[in-house]
């Protein structure tokens, strides 16, 4: 089959045939891919970023964000069948851990992530396993909901852990309206009364906040910490920060009101605040990582209510490193998708 695989940092991954994957053990489950997600994580594993988090052994096929139909299953398996829809948790979890059995499957002490450890699914078929898998209506189309397995999912968790402070009367603001933000944007306009004001550098990015639920749009143009607090009186309730690099983690927190709190999402920069800004101000600093399984069936539940729907902008395989020079110069409004 063919896959997307990454031979050395800083370079760019090379699409080429490679055996097709094989069950294992009893609960694994192969799935033939019908779309794979193209997000910043592929390019920060590019510049070597997770090697020391997963060090993963090269070559390794990449892609985190799958969806597909199931294509073999292991003899344990009794939740999918040959055939089904699916989106796939991005961590196969073991299930018998403390954070399994509380529900936090991005906690497990023994998970793996597809396309950051080892084979992901930017090829025809993954390897995954039982507990991984959320059943879709077979209308879905793979390609239409495959990055709400990472992107999606990261985006909902976060809304969703910030809920309780999302009281109608309440401003939220979202920093990077791209892949992520703008599904966060709109999880926030179903579950939430709060105000909605987006930040980014792109109008165009802005002029689609807008059409998903943006109360107010900020351009992020040296001014906009300025624009936010007086928009807010002081700063916002909630500051959701899909961007967290190059400066936007400092003006993201900046942005917060006393009592406030500062979620970080996106990655790649460092956050530098004085201590006692932190207890004068009793500010919160929340970080976020995937989401539960849980989550990901919820958000799906929106997607296919139609409350949630991904803006993407399909590839063939083959055209892999067209997507990832797409997305690195900022030319993919919503998200990239490659479909086998
Ligand atoms: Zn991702
Ligand atoms: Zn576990």
């Amino acid at each position: 089959m063919k896959a997307v695989r990454l031979h050395g940092y800083h370079q760019a991954p090379v699409v080429e045939e490679v055996p097709e994957p094989k069950l294992g053990g009893p609960f694994d489950v192969v799935v033939r891919i019908g779309g794979a997600g193209v997000c910043r994580t592929d390019l920060h594993i590019m510049e070597g970023q997770w090697d020391a988090a997963m060090h993963p052994a090269l070559p390794y096929t990449i892609g985190h964000e799958n969806a597909g139909w199931v294509h073999e299953v292991g003899p344990a398996v009794t939740n999918v069948a040959v055939g089904d829809t699916v989106i796939l948790h991005p961590t196969p979890t073991c299930g018998l851990c403390r954070a399994c059995r509380a529900g936090q499957d991005m906690h497990c002490v023994d998970s793996s992530f597809p396309g950051l450890s080892h084979d992901g699914g930017m090829a025809e078929f993954l390897l995954t396993s039982a507990r991984a898998c959320v059943k879709l209506s077979p209308s879905t189309r793979p390609q239409d909901v495959a990055a709400l397995a990472d992107a999606g999912i990261t985006a909902y968790h976060a809304v969703r852990k910030a809920l309780p402070l999302l009281y109608p009367g309440t401003t939220c603001v979202v920093t990077g309206a791209g892949g992520l933000g703008h599904i966060g944007i709109q999880c926030l306009a179903a579950l939430s009364a709060t105000r909605i004001v987006v930040v980014d550098r792109n109008p165009d990015a802005l002029k689609l906040a807008e059409q998903l639920g943006a109360a107010h749009t900020v351009v992020a143009d040296g001014g906009h910490v300025q624009a936010v607090l007086d928009l807010t009186g002081g700063g916002a309730d909630v500051v959701l920060d899909f961007v967290a690099e190059q400066g936007a983690e400092q003006d993201g927190f900046a942005m917060t009101r006393r009592a406030g709190s500062y979620f970080v999402i996106g990655y790649g920069g460092e956050l530098r605040v004085p201590t006692l800004d932190i207890i004068g101000t009793e500010r919160n600093i929340i970080g976020n990582i995937v989401g539960t399984y849980n989550d990901l069936a919820e958000l799906m539940a929106l997607a296919q209510a139609g409350k949630v729907t991904l803006h993407t902008k399909t590839y063939p395989l083959d055209a892999a490193p067209d997507a990832f020079a797409d997305l690195d110069a900022g030319r993919v409004r919503g998200r990239a998708i490659l479909v086998p």
